[in-house]
């Protein structure tokens, strides 16, 4: 059983976009806490720590539940959820779990939180990561300082200011007539497929990512390069820009570092595709259903 939906109207609606948390959610800074009892949003290897007493998950709140014994981090501020603060809270991997607590995947293939808190849970995971790259200044070294009313931080050595750092991605759905270019890579299921995908280089837009990535991985050309939408996907700061294209040429030559299989899969007879969490299943559904 899954909490999310079967489809989504728009890419916009995909979980981890702050469209599925704005309703509850207001992101703040963490030297802007207003103090006083809030909600725990607490991360333990990348598993949401939720409240297992109401019929659904919920987030902790601080008045009602007991703290793991062990934690990796000092509580930081995030913002405002359901009108309370909401403080992040790294929790150690071997750490306990008191009473009325469970950990949930964010990265699960059927996900059992519901959309908001599954996005909320990633951008706490995305957030986090920032908090632990940016201790020390990547120029000389020194510890970073926060910068008043940003996510930013300032170096106390060389005065440099860093702001978080979220990595362009594309990830793209290739069509021959009725088929679809579908890849896997070796660490995935058998049967279970995905879209090329990769990180932009320099000097790239992403029309130009999109050619070099479909090149290197499966030894094709593509054509008519269109964009559909985006996703955040907050493992650890990634922002997936989804493309559709065309065949244009060539025999599939596989990159076999990054990949164990390609190939041309019709539209009714798809192997197993990727959750529906991910723009990746969002440009197939979409293809296949016109
Ligand atoms: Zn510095």
């Amino acid at each position: 059983m899954s909490f999310l939906p079967d489809r989504y109207d728009s890419p916009i609606d995909l979980p981890f976009n702050r469209a599925s948390i704005e309703e509850h959610f207001e992101l703040r800074t963490p030297d802007r806490d207003p103090g006083g009892v809030g909600y725990w949003l607490m991360l333990q290897a990348g598993q949401l720590l939720v409240s297992t007493e109401g019929a659904q998950a919920a987030l902790p709140s601080s008045r009602v539940h007991a703290l793991p014994s062990s934690r990796s981090s000092a509580p930081i501020y995030l913002g405002q959820w359901q009108g309370l603060p909401c403080r992040l809270l790294h929790v150690s991997c071997d750490a306990a779990l008191p009473e009325g607590l469970k950990a949930e995947s964010l990265l699960a293939r059927d996900p059992q939180l519901p959309l908001e808190l599954l996005s909320l849970g990633g951008l706490a995971n995305m957030i986090l990561h920032w908090e632990n790259v940016s201790c020390r200044c990547g120029n000389c070294g020194n510890p970073m300082q926060r910068l008043a009313g940003e996510w930013g931080k300032q170096c106390s050595g060389c005065g440099a200011s860093h702001f978080p750092r979220i990595h362009p991605c594309i990830i793209v759905l290739i069509r021959k007539g009725d088929e679809l270019l579908l890849v896997r890579k070796p660490e995935w299921a058998d049967r279970r497929y995905g879209l090329v995908a990769g990180f932009v280089d320099f000097g790239e837009n992403l029309e130009e990512t999109v050619i070099r990535e479909v090149r290197e991985e499966v030894g094709l050309e593509v054509q008519n390069i269109r964009y559909v939408g985006s996703q955040c996907w907050p493992f650890p700061s990634q922002l997936m820009t989804g493309f559709i294209a065309d065949y244009a040429g060539g025999k599939i030559v596989l990159q076999e570092d990054e990949l164990a299989e390609a190939g041309w899969f019709h539209r009714d007879h798809l192997p197993t595709l990727p959750p529906r969490r991910s723009i990746a299943r969002y440009l197939i559904d979409d293809a296949v259903n016109g």
